[in-house]
């Protein structure tokens, strides 16, 4: 039997423990937590790597302290557009989507891409009307709304700027009305190795605060945000969608394991600490191989992360340094 593992991320930017409180600290453990037992849970059964990620990224999407799904920023015309997509390391299909609204799981909305079209990558209505056909799960505008995003926008408006999510609220002291459950941030994704030595990988965001509509990251670009081949890696991404797009930065760590033979801890941290950097594209990415060793670096000063192996390993972290 293959090593197996999963690896999640929630987001990577200007996160300094200064700036939580130990209550919002611990409601973001509690997710990462709960985003590896569902995937992990479904390892330890004996699912495919791909399962574990569609349940890890979902758990994410509905958990609305993270930027995707439930948790989405809000676009500079007031509304949330999502990005997604998933990657099978196997076989090498793929499915994406990418401005869609309304979706309550925009990574399931991948999925079906990916085995009920023949395509990889489908946009905005034509999306939409495609999830309507394939009988996934809509919800109103209400069900993604919330005070303390709008009121991110509204900021990042005054500013002219699109930011990182947890690059705005960094700036940005909590406000004594402000709840825990107000504070939240993070592009989510994971990155699984089954006991079969199959790896694939999902990403899932609402992308940037007061992006302009219609603009795509990289969450939804396979290559970019998200890229899995079971002769590499699989990996996904968190940052500044634009320079991870430019960077080509998931596939480009599996071009240097391919091509130079590296590691995956040393292929990602070409990309993440000396590529991305020059070209100021602030992030990180978390990762596996398909031996099922695992790794989640980044550039910034935080990535909500965790990770969970069959050698026991449980780990989940925020800041620098791992969560005790
Ligand atoms: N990469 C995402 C995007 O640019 C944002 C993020 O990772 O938080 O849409």
């Amino acid at each position: 039997m293959n090593k197996f593992a999963l690896t999640i991320h929630g987001g990577a930017g200007t996160i300094l423990k200064k700036n939580m409180t130990q209550e919002r600290e611990a409601s973001y453990r509690k997710g990462l937590e709960e985003a590896l037992k569902a995937g992990y849970d479904l390892l330890e059964k004996g699912a495919s790597a791909l399962e574990a990620v569609l349940a890890a990224t979902v758990s994410l999407e509905d958990n609305a302290l993270f930027n995707a799904g439930k948790g989405s920023v809000f676009t500079n015309d007031g509304r949330q557009e999502m990005d997604a997509s998933i990657m099978d390391g196997k076989t090498l299909m793929a499915g994406a989507v990418a401005a869609v609204r309304n979706i309550r799981n925009p990574v399931q909305l991948a999925y079906a891409v990916m085995t009920k079209s023949p395509h990889v990558l489908l946009i905005g209505k034509g999306a939409e009307e495609f999830a309507g056909q394939n009988g996934i799960k809509t919800e109103p505008d209400e069900y993604f709304f919330s005070q303390f995003r709008y009121d991110q926008l509204k900021k990042m408006q005054a500013s002219g700027k699109a930011a990182l999510d947890h690059n705005v609220s960094a700036d940005d002291k909590a406000s004594s009305s402000e709840t825990t459950a107000d504070r939240k941030f993070g592009t989510v994704g994971a990155a699984a190795c089954d006991r079969y030595g199959n790896i694939a990988a999902a990403t899932s965001t609402g992308g940037m605060t007061n992006k302009q509509w219609g603009r795509v990251g990289d969450s939804s670009i396979i290559g970019s945000g998200t890229y899995a081949n079971n002769k590499t890696c699989a990996i996904s991404c968190t940052g500044y969608g634009e320079m991870f797009i430019r960077a080509v930065a998931a596939y480009d760590v599996s071009c240097l394991m391919e091509y130079k033979g590296i590691t995956l801890q040393d292929a990602m941290n070409v990309v993440v600490n000396d590529k991305l950097v020059k070209l100021e594209g602030d992030g990180g990415m978390i990762g596996v191989d398909a031996t099922g060793n695992a790794a989640m670096l980044f550039n910034s000063e935080g990535m909500y992360r965790g990770i969970k192996n069959s050698d026991g390993l449980n780990e989940v972290g925020i800041y620098r340094e791992l969560l005790k």
